[in-house]
């Protein structure tokens, strides 16, 4: 009798296509977004550099929320729920993208915004844009650099927001932070699965390019987008390997929550039984720490800003940036490979940087 484990076969693209769109989403997305080369650069460092361009996700400056709101706020409407509340740090991404979508379908976003110390606290960049959209905001001091993980439930701040919500008659959703764990009103982890049709997009488009995805390369902070990557990867394509670099949290905790996600996710789609998912993720990129610039960050910047003409974030994708070009240094990806990083937006944050960046720049 053979005891070894079933190797599970590999999924076809139209199968998990069809287990992605039994989730209704809204179609606030513009997808497929571009998958390019990056010519000079990969002929400068040996690799073959592809960059999957989630900036050009259309909503807000884009990004890889625009994906995640696309299903979840078709969930905020199916709970028929009036208004949005959601949390992050004040130079937030997501709660930008959210507010943005929040709006566009007529429910009001409010944010709770903690600022931590040592980070930029200017009303510039994603903070500003909130309040074009009029998002209600609170801004809620926080002691230490706490990471993605520390502030992933529903705090108190958030508890009572929703109270006031409730007590004027209202039906808040409360959305996890990044749009990743399966907390508050979310109930199925909505941000992967929006992953996992990000992946398939990659899969596709590198069939009509003709290449193979060796690699993916991505900034990973609440760990949803590495874990949708990952499940896709994993049910479609199993010899492309997903490479995150943390931004916030050390790595055990932070593959533990690509991993818990991914779990969530091959349920959610009842696409495989007692898959461990195999993630890989390093944590030396980070610096000081979330948020915190440094020389690395602003040289991957540059290049990629000089080579390509494309701009990365200081907070997600220029550290991602300074890893992928760590790890070519180092021999980590095999000979003739081809590397995907995806572009997860992050661009205004640029803004409240401008000084610090500035500051690298003529060192
Ligand atoms: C949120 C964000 C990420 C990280 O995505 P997670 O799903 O939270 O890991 C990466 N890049 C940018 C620009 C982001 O805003």
């Amino acid at each position: 009798m053979n005891t070894a484990a079933p190797v599970q076969a590999e999924m076809s693209k139209e199968t998990l296509r069809d287990l992605v769109n039994k989730f209704p989403r809204c179609g606030i997305a513009h997808l497929p977004t571009p998958l390019e080369k990056m010519a000079n650069l990969s002929q400068r460092l040996g690799v073959k550099l592809f960059i999957k361009r989630d900036d050009q996700t259309g909503l807000a400056f884009g990004g890889n929320k625009a994906r995640k709101l696309d299903f979840i706020i078709a969930d905020v409407l199916a709970k028929k729920c009036d208004s949005i509340i959601t949390w992050a740090g004040v130079q937030s991404n997501w709660c930008r993208q959210t507010a943005a979508a929040a709006g566009r379908v007529g429910v009001k976003p409010i944010l709770i915004l903690y600022q931590r110390p040592n980070l930029p606290a200017e009303c510039d960049g994603n903070l500003f844009i909130n309040h074009l959209f009029d998002a209600e905001m609170k801004i809620v001091e926080v002691e230490k650099d706490r990471n993605f993980m520390e502030l992933a439930e529903v705090s108190d701040d958030v508890e009572e927001a929703a109270e006031n919500e409730r007590r004027k008659g209202n039906n808040p959703y409360l959305a996890p932070i990044g749009g990743s764990l399966t907390e508050g009103s979310m109930t199925a982890p909505l941000g992967a699965v929006s992953y996992v049709g990000a992946f398939l997009e990659i899969f596709d488009q590198c069939r009509q390019q003709k290449i193979k995805p060796d690699y993916v390369v991505l900034a990973t902070g609440s760990a949803s987008t590495q874990a949708g990557l990952q499940a896709g990867a994993e049910l479609l394509s199993p010899n492309t390997e997903i490479v995150g670099i943390s931004v916030s949290g050390d790595r055990s905790s932070v593959s533990k929550s690509v991993e818990i996600i991914a779990e969530q996710t091959f349920a959610a789609l009842a696409a495989a039984d007692n898959r461990k998912p195999d993630v890989v993720v390093f944590d030396e990129y980070n610096g000081e720490g979330y948020g915190i610039l440094n020389d690395a960050t602003v040289r991957a910047l540059r290049l990629v800003a000089r080579a390509e003409g494309i701009l990365l974030d200081p907070v997600y994708t220029g550290k991602a940036m300074a890893g992928l070009l760590d790890l070519i240094d180092k021999g980590y990806f095999e000979k003739g490979s081809n590397v995907v990083f995806l572009h997860s937006g992050g661009t205004p944050a640029l803004f409240p940087y401008r000084e610090q960046i500035i500051d690298y720049l003529k060192k």
